[in-house]
């Protein structure tokens, strides 16, 4: 099924090229580029342990965003609800990097998937863990089955070099007393964290605690850590794909979040975790194919978490 899937993307996505080019144009943005809607590869992780994958499932991408959802189980695990007294639980309806809302909201940022919720969740972070510029890769690896992940050096080091917007976000979040630790600190963890470089296959695998099987006895997963897949879930369903939550949530019906690397990690719960690429992105910063490729996948299986058709 998935190989019948590439093949779908891959006749459709002169189409997106296309309506991306004229988006370009409309916007004054550069235009995009023809090779990025030549790559897309997607694999699926089922509950009963089977891996399988097609098209370029085997290419590694930087995770960028995708780790917000690692950091968040990392940070609710060790802190508790205690959490959401400094970052909030609504969607933004703004960019990823907006700084107006922060403003209005005090230096509360509105969810922990936007940049400034992110930020605010690695300062959290920065109390709890020795390691913080290691840990979210820590739990990546630990779902890996012993496999390594590595970092991208030079999209950490271009995230470090064109990171002001984010240091903004964090002096906005001090200045409303929201942000402990210094802003170099926590840019360091984040852009460690942004780098981690993994490939579908290997995404897949790492999301699967989000399928969190009920804790019955054919389950590992103990009950609180059951409960907190599901609000982490609830959150990618209303926030994981910035200001194209609604339209993904309506096309797709899959909680999920997505990267500026290109990448979606997307969960089926109590079924399957999806992992999708493909590295041309729409205006709101979600990958174009990736996008496309989960609406197919969720058609063929009625995995839509909104029942069957
Ligand atoms: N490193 C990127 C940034 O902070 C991550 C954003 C994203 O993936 N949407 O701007």
């Amino acid at each position: 099924m998935l190989d019948d899937i590439v093949s779908e993307v891959t006749e459709k996505a002169p189409k997106l090229f296309e309506e991306a080019t004229q988006i370009a144009e409309d916007l004054g943005k550069p235009k995009p580029r023809k090779a990025d809607f030549d790559r897309f590869g997607i694999a699926v992780f089922t509950r009963d342990g089977a891996l399988v994958k097609a098209g370029n499932a085997g290419t590694g991408f930087p995770i960028q965003s995708i780790s917000k959802v690692f950091a968040l189980e990392v940070a609710l695990e060790a802190l508790g609800e205690s959490l959401w007294k400094r970052v909030g639980r609504e969607p933004s309806g703004d960019a990823f990097n907006s700084i107006i809302d922060l403003e209005r909201q005090k230096g509360i940022p509105r969810n922990p998937f936007i940049n400034s919720g992110a930020l605010v969740v690695v300062d959290a972070l920065l109390d709890v863990d020795q390691d913080p510029n290691g840990c979210v890769m820590r739990f990546v690896e630990h779902h890996l089955d012993g496999e390594k992940a590595s970092y991208d050096k030079d999209v950490m080091e271009s995230d470090r070099t064109g990171g002001n917007l984010n240091r903004s976000l964090m002096f906005m979040a001090k200045h409303h007393g929201n942000l402990k630790h210094e802003v170099a600190e926590v840019m360091e963890a984040y852009v460690h964290q942004c780098a981690i470089t993994l490939d579908c296959a290997g995404l897949a695998k790492a999301g699967r605690f989000l399928m969190h099987e009920r804790p019955d006895e054919r389950s590992e997963r103990p009950y609180g850590d059951a409960r907190r897949g599901r609000r982490v879930l609830s959150i990618m369903m209303m926030c994981g794909m910035y200001d194209g939550s609604g339209d993904f949530s309506y096309r797709v019906g899959l909680p999920a979040k997505s990267g500026v690397g290109g990448g979606i990690l997307a969960i089926a719960p109590h079924t399957a975790s999806i992992a999708a690429w493909s590295p041309a992105l729409d205006p709101m910063g979600n990958s174009w194919l990736g996008v496309l490729g989960l609406e197919l996948l969720a058609k063929r299986t009625d995995w839509s978490v909104f029942g069957r058709t």
